[in-house]
């Protein structure tokens, strides 16, 4: 549920290290209010965080350290006790993301997506590289690129990268090879042999045994006599490996059916979802790692001149509605419902006068978007929320009933307030909600 990802009260902290300005963030939900311009690194202490930064269209380029151990998608652990370690890292990045400051991104998902991964890597001097792990389905993950995109199937991350190799921005290099499950990808697989005949996995696997001397061919156990290999054919002992017998291959006897071959067959069964896989329905891909090649330099110094984001991302700026835009389409709803049978709600949230006096303007507008994206996922697709200039967050809930709007006031007021009390930013409910029909 959204409201895990709830508000912190902690601030960023800004330090000064050499000539840097370093924010320290401490927690995602502020990042919506850094200003570019006045941050020369990042240092973070979590991995959501990071992963927030990199998914954002204006940080993500900035140098990134990490308070903990060093993680592939950042640039190096930032010691608390010796910040100027960095510097010298610092002066290097600074100078390779200079190329791409004036340049916007272009607004298709899957070419932003490129040229994000482009700049940070060619930035970087970093070759793409996948990494083990177990918390991948398929025991692979993919670095700042998994970041950076909305996809968290890696299985369509590696498409994604293969189409850029395809189109000559990538050269690739095999390094593994994986085998996934046939009805969930999952790479977790447990292979096992089994009986030819009759799938079971009881089997008794012996050595066959060759006597030179008489030529007799049998499993091992026909030859034990006294801890002694003893020929059941000729009644010689066989001492020597290699002079008087050898070991061609083995065979399998299975328990259930009886059955004997020096044949089996190869299960795959899948940890996952308990599937048993035939060898042959397992799907093969092979892990590259990817090296950004000329053209993705030039690709990546490319400008689109497309739409430019600014410091929103595109998500928070579909977020809110402009308040005279939202007030147009207000009266032209009471309109509607006047001929229509419908009903179009509008809520009036506000935040206790006393909390919001006590941050500044732009900790003020962060709490309230803040606040804002938590609303929407409740809220359905085509409805507005703007901000008004008593720093009330407006709803507007089109086409509800009576029921509906009751039910989403109930909710939001009850959610909130708790999350906001849960996270201390008060001992009491600092959130009201009233709500009326906008009927003309
Ligand atoms: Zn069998
Ligand atoms: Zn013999
Ligand atoms: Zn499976």
């Amino acid at each position: 549920m959204r409201l895990q990802n709830v508000i912190s009260n902690r601030r960023p902290e800004f330090a000064q290290i050499g000539k840097y300005q370093a924010l320290r963030v401490s927690h995602q939900g502020r990042l919506a209010n850094v200003d570019p311009n006045t941050v020369d690194i990042i240092i973070v202490e979590d991995e959501s965080t990071l992963k927030a930064i990199l998914k954002n269209d204006v940080l993500y380029l900035k140098p990134l350290f990490y308070i903990g151990d060093t993680r592939k998608e950042c640039d190096g652990t930032f010691n608390v006790d010796a910040p100027h370690q960095i510097v010298s890292k610092v002066d290097v990045l600074t100078k390779a993301i200079e190329e791409y400051a004036d340049l916007d991104l272009p607004s298709d998902p899957s070419d932003r997506l490129l040229t994000k991964v482009l700049r940070y890597l060619i930035s970087r001097k970093k070759v793409l590289k996948p990494i083990n792990t177990r918390l991948s389905s398929i025991g692979y993950s993919f670095p700042v690129i998994e970041d950076m995109s909305i996809e968290s199937n890696p299985l369509h991350i590696i498409k994604h990268l293969n189409a850029f190799s395809s189109q000559d921005y990538f050269s690739r290099q095999p390094i593994d090879k994986i085998n996934i499950c046939y009805d969930c990808n999952s790479s977790y697989l447990n292979f096992s042999e089994c009986c030819t005949k009759c799938n079971s996995l009881d089997l008794k696997t012996e050595e066959l045994v060759h006597h030179f001397r008489c030529a007799y061919v049998g499993p091992q156990s026909d030859f034990m006599k006294d801890e002694k290999l003893i020929c059941p054919k000729c009644d010689h002992q066989l001492k020597h490996i290699g002079i008087d017998y050898d070991k061609p291959s083995e065979i399998h006897t299975c328990k259930s059916c009886n059955h004997s071959s020096q044949e089996t067959k190869m299960k795959a069964k899948c940890v996952d979802c308990c599937k048993e896989n035939e060898l042959e329905q397992l799907v093969t891909y092979d892990i590259h790692e990817y090296r950004p090649t000329e053209k993705a330099v030039a690709k990546s110094l490319e400008s689109t001149k497309a739409q430019s984001f600014g410091i929103q991302s595109e998500e928070e700026h579909d977020l809110l509605t402009n308040y005279g835009a939202f007030n147009m389409i207000k009266s032209h709803e009471a309109k509607r419902q006047s001929i229509a049978n419908t009903s179009t709600f509008e809520m009036i949230m506000s935040v206790e006068d006393k909390i919001l006096n006590g941050l500044n303007e732009g900790m003020q507008m962060a709490m309230l978007q803040e606040l804002a994206s938590i609303i929407k996922p409740y809220l359905k697709h085509n409805d507005l929320i703007a901000l008004d200039r008593d720093r009330n967050i407006n709803v507007l809930l089109i086409d509800y009933t009576s029921q509906e709007n009751e039910v989403i006031q109930d909710t939001l007021h009850y959610n909130l307030n708790k999350m906001l009390m849960d996270n201390g930013w008060s001992n009491h409910e600092i959130i009201s909600i009233t709500s009326r029909s906008i009927k003309e």
